[in-house]
């Protein structure tokens, strides 16, 4: 397959860097393109254009508007540009891909139609109090490697809609589809109004404190969450973390385990396991304990494995070598502690970085598989006696991203679900977001909100005038 050369980065100014880094294909473990390994010089220019082009992005929502119901269009219309690229540097199966892509343009339209609400105060003061909404400024959009595109958008489509410019900063494990992507969202806006840069650390670290930025959105694990709010604070630029998940699904009882199986299976296993919100730990009843073992173990072995560009493909590889190690390592550590790999356990015997999709039974408790998270094709499936230990296991981590409660009495199920600390709960399903919903992790999971209007507010600030009722 022939694969389209990325061109430069759009609305980069200054001279675009000479250096360049390997991106390799997760499904041979080979290089097969390369990147802009940009400097210090490049970022710089960047931000300078994002503040340039500020001035007029912020002056004109129905400019706004139409621009990003352009852009939604345009990257529609680049499906089969991008879904191949995405699939070829991340690993997904290319049907993933094209819903990536689809979901992009979808939020791009949602945002596109929201706009913040002018209200007025009036508590019996002689003044009237009129709340307005203002943008920030230039925003640093900073993103990980498991879904590209969508979690570029969930950055960028807000922020533009609201007036602010945007510098974007993809991982260094997937530059490629994201290059692309803004460039087709760039060549319906204004110049320097979405810039993307690329490259390896201390890029984002020096992005992320930068004094032109206004707003740092980040989206990644909870220990660079943490080295972002640092490197903000030197700005005091406003930040929004979404970060890591560790979510436990709790069957009830009344759990009709052969109906749930296959939902409850792709709700882990999706994406190789590598989403922030999959279901991380199962807890299920004692009495169904065997049942739901034997049920998942069955979906693990009948998955296809392989590479994403196959047709047939249902699980793709782990995107990349470090995040392998992570995966071989915790599966270890749980068999050496005493838990029984009923599906899977290894890696495949074959090149690049497959793994296989694995059930694990008689995991102790405080096994690191189970109190951190794996993000991979791994499974940990807890027995628990009674439910209240159930609900205290599923709230015990360090995170609180989502969780899930699975049964056929549903009222039983969503008052077992209310008692979930997280920021988005399901019954009998997990992992599917709205795009009108407010996404909020808490603890270790993140700070602020993405999401809907709140994901737009997020990106503005309040700015109120008072005045006399009378003259
Ligand atoms: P990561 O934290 O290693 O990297 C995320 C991004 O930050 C990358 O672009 C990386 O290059 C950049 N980065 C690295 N060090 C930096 C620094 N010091 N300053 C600024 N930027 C820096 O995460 P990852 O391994 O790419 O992604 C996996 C993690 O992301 C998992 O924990 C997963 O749960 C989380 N995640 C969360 C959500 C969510 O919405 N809550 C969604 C997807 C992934």
């Amino acid at each position: 397959m022939t694969l389209r050369r990325p061109p430069h980065p759009p609305g980069i100014s200054g001279t675009p860097s000479r250096e360049r880094f390997a991106v390799v294909d997760p499904a041979t473990g080979e290089a097969f393109e390369d990147a802009p390994d940009q400097r210090p010089d490049d970022l710089d220019a960047a931000v300078r254009g994002a503040q340039e082009a500020w001035r007029d992005w912020r002056t004109d929502s129905t400019v706004r508007t139409s621009a990003l119901l352009a852009a939604a269009d345009a990257v529609e219309a680049a499906g089969p540009d991008l879904a191949p690229l995405l699939t070829r540097e991340q690993g997904k199966p290319l049907a993933e891909s094209y819903a990536e892509v689809d979901r992009t343009a979808a939020r791009l339209r949602h945002f596109a139609g929201l706009t913040p609400e002018t209200r007025l105060i009036t508590d019996g003061r002689p003044v009237r109090g009129e709340i307005r909404w203002r943008p920030l400024g230039p925003v640093a959009a900073i993103v990980p490697w498991n879904f590209p595109l969508q979690l570029a958008s969930a950055k960028f489509a807000p922020a533009l809609a609201a007036g602010n410019t945007v510098v974007l900063k993809p991982s260094p494990f997937t530059p490629l589809a994201t290059r692309l992507l803004a460039s087709v969202v760039s060549s319906v806006l204004p110049e320097d109004v979405l810039t993307v840069v690329t490259g390896h650390e201390p890029l984002g670290a020096r992005l992320a404190s930068h004094p032109g930025i206004r707003h740092v959105t980040f989206t990644g694990s909870a220990a660079t969450g943490r080295a972002v709010a640092r490197g903000a604070a030197a700005s005091l630029a406003r930040v929004t973390l979404e970060l890591g998940g560790n979510d436990a699904a709790i069957l009830l009882e009344d759990t009709d385990v052969e109906r749930i199986a296959d939902r409850l299976f792709w709700a882990a296993f999706r994406n190789c396991g590598q989403v922030c919100m999959a279901v991380k730990r199962v807890y299920a009843p004692a009495a169904l304990y065997s049942d739901v073992v034997e049920a998942l173990a069955r979906h693990a072995k009948s998955v296809v494995v392989g590479p994403g560009l196959d047709p047939g493909t249902q699980l793709g590889p782990l995107n990349n070598a470090p995040q392998l190690a992570r995966i071989e390592d915790r599966t270890a550590q749980a068999l050496a502690d005493g838990a029984r790999a009923v599906a899977g356990g290894h890696r495949l015997d074959r090149p690049g970085y497959f793994y296989a999709p694995t059930i694990l039974a008689d995991v102790p408790p405080d096994s690191p598989v189970v109190t951190e998270e794996q993000f991979g094709p791994v499974l940990p499936v807890l027995p628990y006696e009674h439910l209240d230990d159930a609900v205290e296991a599923a709230n015990s981590t360090g995170f609180g991203l989502g969780g899930s409660v699975w049964g056929t009495d549903l009222d039983r199920a969503q008052a077992v679900a209310d008692r979930l600390e997280c920021g988005t709960a399901w019954v009998n399903h997990h992992a599917e977001l709205s795009l009108a919903q407010p996404f909020a992790g808490i603890k270790d999971s993140g700070v602020g909100v993405a999401g809907g209007q709140w994901g737009l507010y997020g990106n503005l600030r309040p700015f109120v005038v008072h005045r006399p009722l009378e003259a």
